[in-house]
């Protein structure tokens, strides 16, 4: 059979109408990267995220429409974010979001939750500490960066879309307390979403700057987790008063602790200090305390680092619970004994910030 050639797909496709958008797909220089090996064909179709689940079916009909072209034996359509101001903006990004200035006015300071590796329980910390800092009395923003795997929307019970403020800027959600945005508002968890490096940065910096925050003395970033490209430029164009690094006891959790206190210094952002999670379990009947990653890990690492160790969080039922019903424990249950390390953390960080700690330069750190 013969292979389809390139010209064959891309026909197949300018049949195909983005009735958003007005045109066929072709037209509208959606389609991206078509590779063909052997009669299979993959293609990205590069979208606004806003536009959400309507784009599921506009990937199927660009799926359908190649699959009917002779010699076609497999289609794979993916959807690539771009990051264009607003769903009916049509010109093309001619430069990256990032490259703008990056200025919220009305932002006092933000500070980054960030961690070596993934379900270390950065997002929890993060949501927990953000309503424990807005049940002090503090304006309080959370933005949501870790576009990979958005679990704000969980884990603050938000499933609506957010409304556009008439200069088409979004306005974020409130609720326990504090104003949050998230990728996840606006993209169906089940949409296949493949973020390349630059996007990644332009659609940070486009919820840093077309959201209407408002006046906040602390926005709260949920960094996505890791130290990569994305993770650095954050941390380079993002003014951030300082960092927190949540990591489990583990020693390969710490290794990659190091990693992220040396970002952060490379890129000048103060760490404020080291948050172990999942420190320890209490067993329900004795009250005694089991360290089933070990015991005082992270408060070693911090020593060694030269970093301030800013606590531990026990493992609690409780708060995974209340994570996954979209209900935190801090806001759900202020005074009770699961919520107290987050709350201890929030009145550290507090002062910390009005102290102008956020002055102090990040530690030296060496990476072999
Ligand atoms: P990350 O953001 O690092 O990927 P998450 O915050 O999503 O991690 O946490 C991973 C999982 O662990 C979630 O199910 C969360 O509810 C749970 N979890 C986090 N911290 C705790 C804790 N202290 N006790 C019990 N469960 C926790």
């Amino acid at each position: 059979m013969s292979t389809p050639a390139k010209a064959d797909i891309l026909k197949a496709l300018s049949s195909v109408e983005d009735k958003a958008r007005g045109g066929n797909i072709v037209a509208l220089e959606m389609v991206q990267g078509i590779t063909i090996r052997e009669g299979h064909v993959l293609f990205s179709l590069e979208v606004d995220p806003a536009r959400g689940p309507s784009l599921e079916s506009l990937r199927k009909s660009c799926e359908e429409a190649v699959y009917k072209v002779a010699g076609v034996l497999s289609v794979t359509a993916v959807l690539t974010a771009h990051s264009g101001p607003a769903p009916d903006e049509r010109k093309k990004p001619s430069k990256p979001a990032s490259a703008a200035p990056l200025n919220i006015p009305g932002v006092k300071k933000i500070i980054a939750v960030a961690s070596g590796k993934g379900g270390v329980g950065k997002s929890t910390v993060a949501v927990n500490l953000a309503i424990a800092l807005g049940q002090r009395g503090l304006k309080i923003g959370l933005l949501d960066a870790d576009i990979y795997g958005p679990s704000v929307p969980r884990m603050m019970g938000i499933a609506d879309k957010p409304k556009t403020s008439s200069d088409k800027k979004l306005i974020p959600h409130e609720k326990y307390g504090i104003k949050t945005m998230s990728i996840g508002y606006m993209v169906d968890e089940d949409t296949a979403m493949i973020w390349r490096g630059p996007m990644v940065q332009s659609a940070l910096m486009q919820m840093m700057n077309d959201v209407v925050w408002g006046e906040l003395d602390v926005l709260v970033v949920d960094m996505p987790p890791g130290t990569g490209d994305a993770q650095l430029t954050m941390a380079q164009k993002v003014p951030l008063a300082g960092s927190i690094i949540v990591s489990t006891p583990q020693e390969i959790a710490l290794a990659d602790v190091r990693r992220g206190i040396a970002m952060f210094e490379k890129t000048h952002v103060p760490v404020f200090g080291i948050v172990e999670n999942m420190a320890y379990f209490i067993s329900p009947g004795s009250g005694e305390k089991t360290f089933i990653f070990g015991e005082g890990g992270a408060r070693r690492t911090a020593d060694t680092l030269g970093v301030p160790f800013l606590g531990e969080i026990p493992i609690h039922t409780a708060i995974r619970e209340g994570m996954d019903e979209g209900k935190p424990i801090v806001a759900t249950a202020p005074e009770s004994e699961e919520a107290a390390p987050y709350a201890r953390l929030a009145e550290d960080l507090a002062t910390r910030l009005a102290a102008g700690d956020s002055t102090r330069p990040a530690p030296k750190v060496i990476i072999e």
